[in-house]
């Protein structure tokens, strides 16, 4: 293997290249990002960044001289559009075209849109860090009517980041209540009693019709009711789609991410995808019916970009890959909480609150079918961390319950 093409620089494509140098291949490596920066750290950019707390520097993953010391060819600024496993070509937006003898696909996901979106000032989306630096403007000085579209993660986590910044804030959110998808229904409820409690109008179960605006400024949103809700700004946060489009006619099995094996490799040899773009069958849940997964969380770019590398090295040295399995970890911030999730909802689990109370800090047990599947905590991290082993053993319920005995004794 001489050269090794990662398309994809954040995360996940930033992990495969310093883990390709760690595991000892010293032949060129290409990262094609399509993004002009070098790799940044996105979590911030609904929390700090977006508050004006952090600049942009702050939040780039390596100081220049680390980044630098990995010795990358960077084509930044260039999109790959397509992908010929025959002849091992990748094929660039600028016309020219890449030869790999290895290739690790992280190119992550993009912000998912309302049908008949409009393009007018105002109306947003977040991602990137020049979409955060954008919302930070219109929010900065306090005064605007903010309504964001989707009660999910980044959604609550941006009403609540303008919210303290002082701006009116409305959530809208279609299902019938918030964060159902991340948490299921009734821990989404009490997670985001803290917007309710700190003045976000937070409203479930509302159809949007339409974003208006004057012809060049939204104005505001057209409810399914007929009724208008003013705004200043509209972030849309319904949510990402992998970003997967470029290889509609490479071949490879594309199925709400790129199908993988349980190594990460995409059914084509030397070819390995990590990261939110990702979908593989992750066994620590196997015997579930959700065992294959493709998951949208930091940590899991950051392991998987790391293992697609580690797979993509031992293969080429004729060794056997590892297949690459964990339990999911994601964070969130909103006002003061912090909550923090280990494991995967299932939909229609048993939740069993251990301590605290759901009106403040408090931690939760999820089981389905007997067996401990997730643990949320909402500002009480001790209680989390501890019950990533348990999951990690498939541990049942009764062994779950006498775990958060004794961490409450
Ligand atoms: C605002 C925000 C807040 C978040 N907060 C949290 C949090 O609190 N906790 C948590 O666990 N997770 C959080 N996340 C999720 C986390 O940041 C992502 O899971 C992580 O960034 C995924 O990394 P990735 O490398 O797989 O993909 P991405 O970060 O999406 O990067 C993919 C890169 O590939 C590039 N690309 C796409 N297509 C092409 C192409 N055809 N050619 C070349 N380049 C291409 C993109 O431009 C991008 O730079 C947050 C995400 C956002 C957006």
């Amino acid at each position: 293997m001489e050269h090794v093409v990662v398309v994809g620089s954040s995360l996940a494509g930033l992990r495969a290249c310093e883990t390709l140098r760690q595991e000892g291949y010293e032949g060129a490596v290409t990262l094609v990002g399509a993004e002009t920066e070098v790799p940044y750290d996105r979590p911030p950019l609904s929390k700090k960044v977006l508050a004006g707390e952090w600049d942009a520097e702050r939040i780039r993953l390596r100081k220049p001289d680390d980044f630098a010391s990995l010795g990358l060819t960077l084509r930044f600024g260039v999109r790959a559009t397509g992908l010929r496993t025959d002849e091992r070509t990748l094929a660039l937006n600028d016309g020219t075209s890449l030869q790999y003898d290895g290739l690790v696909i992280a190119t992550g996901a993009s912000p998912r849109r309302l049908p008949g979106q409009p393009a007018l000032d105002g109306v947003v989306e977040l991602r990137t860090l020049s979409d955060s630096l954008d919302l930070r403007d219109h929010i900065a000085d306090g005064t605007a009517r903010v309504v964001v579209i989707g009660a999910g993660f980044i959604g609550l986590e941006v009403a609540a980041t303008a919210r303290q910044k002082g701006c009116s804030v409305t959530v809208l959110e279609g299902a019938p209540s918030p964060l159902i998808r991340g948490l299921g229904s009734e821990m989404g409820i009490a997670v985001a009693g803290v917007h309710g409690r700190n003045g976000v109008d937070l409203r479930c179960g509302v159809g949007v019709k339409a974003v208006e605006g004057d012809g060049t400024r939204v104005t505001g949103v057209r409810l399914a009711d007929e009724s208008l809700v003013p705004a200043d700004v509209v972030v849309v946060g319904v949510g990402v789609a992998p970003a997967t489009e470029w290889l509609d006619d490479s071949g490879l099995a594309l199925r709400d991410g790129i199908v993988c094996d349980p190594t990460l490799n995409v059914g084509v040899p030397g070819v390995y995808a990590a990261g939110d773009c990702a979908r593989w069958p992750n066994g620590m849940f196997f015997g579930h019916d959700d065992a294959e997964m493709r998951v949208e969380h930091w940590t899991n770019a950051a392991e998987q970009g790391a293992a697609a590398a580690r797979n993509l090295v031992l293969t080429s040295r004729g060794e056997e890959p590892v297949p690459y399995e964990s339990v999911p970890f994601f964070w969130s911030d909103q006002f003061d909480s912090r909550v923090q999730f280990v494991g995967r909802v299932h939909g229609g689990d048993d939740v069993h609150v251990f301590a605290g109370s759901t009106d403040g800090a408090f931690a939760a047990l999820y089981g389905w079918e007997g067996r401990l599947r997730g643990v949320l905590g909402v500002s009480m991290p001790k209680m989390v961390m501890p019950f990533r082993a348990l999951l990690a053993r498939k541990a049942g319920w009764d062994e779950a319950l006498a775990k958060a005995a004794e961490l409450t004794a």
